[in-house]
């Protein structure tokens, strides 16, 4: 089957060709519908080869959703033909975090060498996919495979930070959105769908800020040096009692923690390297700072069924899997509105 590979360390992701992959005991064989494309691929690529945590060839694609294929011996309350998405962040299935449904959390997956499909384990950028157990499944029967894949990652981790934070989000509270991409555009849809607050989005690019707007951003700012500034005159000197950072990196933390009011939660969701100093007098008075990894599994399966209420509609363009490199190309260049979703079977 074909399959988009990172194969060399700095080198651009390749389609090639690879074994078609059989279901061994206990797995599931998907032929994978659409694979969506995240930022942290592009992360993933840029690290060096000291401390890189894969084996290389490494298919890629954490984002899957698929039809079931085959299954191997012993799995059941599946049917060939079910269409499903993928539950990414796998563990061992039976730790305190896993007993939880929190796999993203396993206790043991490192020392199991468990890896996420793409991010360790071949993903689903691929004709095929393997899942290791049906547990990590989840019907979206009558959903498009298209518009739902980007809910098992760019749904999902927003998620769960809004989620967290909903308490904090009340009638007349403000939440703000840091970089309106692939997850950021998305969490602009959970917050309006899920809480009372009032959505500013943040963004360095105007064509993101309008996607914002359209998905029900109630104000957009630059992210520029007077975002602060603008974002503390919109919310009356208060501040916002949530602020999620899709981006990361050092400015966008900083904005972060400046526009937070006291009491207010902080997710840096975005893995651009920066850090936000907490302490007496660094921040407002009980900011609590967290920097949550995607979400569990009972999340995902409350996000689909978000998703079946019409709530969230991701923005999506699809590319084969000869264009997946394409996909990375724009993603990494700034250039994909939304999120790029490959389509293998296209
Ligand atoms: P994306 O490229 O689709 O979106 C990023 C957005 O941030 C873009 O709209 C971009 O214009 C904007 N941006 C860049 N610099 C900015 C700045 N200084 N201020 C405001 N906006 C800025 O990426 P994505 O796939 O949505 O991923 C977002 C981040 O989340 C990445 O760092 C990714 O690795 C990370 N991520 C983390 C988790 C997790 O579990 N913690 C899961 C998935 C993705
Ligand atoms: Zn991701
Ligand atoms: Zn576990």
């Amino acid at each position: 089957m074909k399959a988009l590979q990172y194969r060399r360390i700095g080198a651009p992701p390749e389609v090639v060709t690879v074994p078609d992959p059989e279901p061994g005991p206990g797995q599931v064989l998907l032929k994978v519908t659409a694979a969506g494309v995240c930022h942290s691929d592009i992360a993933v690529m840029s690290w060096p080869a000291e401390g890189f945590p894969y084996e290389l060839p490494l298919t890629l694609g954490h984002e899957g959703a698929g039809t079931v294929e085959a299954l191997g011996a012993g799995v059941s309350g599946l049917n060939e033909g079910d269409a499903v998405v993928v539950y990414g962040p796998w563990g061992c299935g039976t730790c305190a975090k896993c007993a939880e449904g929190k796999e993203n959390y396993c206790l043991r997956a490192a020392e199991l060498g468990i890896f996420p499909p793409g991010l360790g384990t071949p993903g689903a950028m691929a004709e095929y996919l393997l899942v290791d157990d049906a547990r990590h499944l989840v019907p979206i029967d009558g959903l498009d495979p298209v518009a739902t894949v980007p809910l098992t990652d760019a749904g999902l981790t927003p998620y769960h930070a809004v989620k967290r934070a909903l308490p904090r989000l009340v009638p007349g509270s403000t939440a703000v959105v840091i970089g309106t991409g692939g997850l950021g555009h998305v969490a602009v849809q959970l917050l309006r769908a899920m809480s009372a607050a009032r959505v500013i989005a943040l963004d360095v690019s105007e064509e993101k800020l309008a996607l914002a707007r359209t998905v029900g951003a109630h104000e957009t700012v630059l992210s520029d040096a007077q975002a602060v500034g603008k974002v503390r005159e919109l919310t009356g000197g208060t501040g916002a009692q949530a602020v999620f950072d899709f981006v990361g990196a050092e400015p966008t933390v900083r904005t972060a923690g400046a526009v937070a009011a006291v009491e207010g939660e902080i997710s840096i969701v975005g893995i651009g390297g920066g850090s936000l100093p907490v302490g007496f007098g660094a921040l407002p008075f009980e900011v609590s700072v967290n920097a949550p990894y995607w979400g569990s599994r009972g999340e995902l399966i409350e996000v689909i069924a978000l998703a079946r209420t019409g709530a969230v509609a991701v923005h999506t363009e699809t590319y084969s899997l000869d264009e997946a490199p394409l996909a990375y190309e724009r993603l990494h260049a700034g250039q994909v509105n939304g999120r790029a979703v490959v389509v293998p079977h296209g």
